[in-house]
């Protein structure tokens, strides 16, 4: 079911059924009975499950069978829902993934990790290092497999130890980029990352 032209009523709450609101009919149990959320105008439904319960079953033939009439003369039919108040024609991988994601604030350091020419296997190993999530030695001991430092013998291999305290990787990352921030290299993690975002 699909309104073009009325994406204002409301499914559940806004009187459309001459026998009053769903959800005092239904009951707020409805909602999950139905799997459409209480907030939901009539646009937004496009399919009535099927339900075990008789009296939920015998709504959902009372909504079927309500005559829709269009304000518009325009043909009825189903739409993509792209973002709150814009339906379309064309299915938009974007827009959908802006409405399922749940966004959060930027952070600091997304310029690091996300730009126009990233490799995206360096761009993800990245972001692994930066939310502590690589499986270093020490997220490992948390899973029962105890590694130390396969480099320098260090038994407590952390992120912040491989980039850059252990002596071996700190000559390593010497020895690839110098001085190439301009800067001597810092065997502390978090004034790499602090130089790298300036
Ligand atoms: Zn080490």
């Amino acid at each position: 079911m699909n309104i073009k032209n009325d994406q204002t009523v409301k499914f559940w709450t806004d009187v459309w059924l001459s026998a009053g609101k769903l959800i005092d009919l239904a009951g707020e149990i409805g909602t999950q009975k139905l799997g459409i959320p209480r907030n939901a105008r009539i646009c937004d439904v496009w399919n009535l499950r099927a339900s075990r319960d008789q009296h939920i079953q015998q709504l959902v033939e009372v909504i079927r069978q309500f005559p829709l009439s269009l304000t518009v003369n325009v043909p009825d039919g189903v739409m993509w829902r792209n973002g709150p108040d814009d339906y379309r024609d064309k299915f938009i991988a974007s827009g959908t993934w802006q409405q399922i994601r749940q966004s959060r604030d930027e952070v600091q350091w997304s310029t690091i990790v996300w730009f126009s020419q990233r490799v995206p296997r360096f761009s993800f190993i990245t972001w692994l290092a930066l939310c502590d999530r690589l499986s270093t030695g020490h997220r490992m001991h948390k899973w029962g497999q105890p590694q130390v430092c396969i480099l320098c013998g260090e038994s407590d291999e952390t992120r912040d130890h491989l980039y850059f305290a252990c002596p071996y990787t700190y000559t390593l990352w010497l020895k690839v980029v110098g001085n190439l921030f301009g800067a001597e290299p810092d065997p502390d993690w978090g004034i790499t990352i602090s130089r790298l975002i300036t």
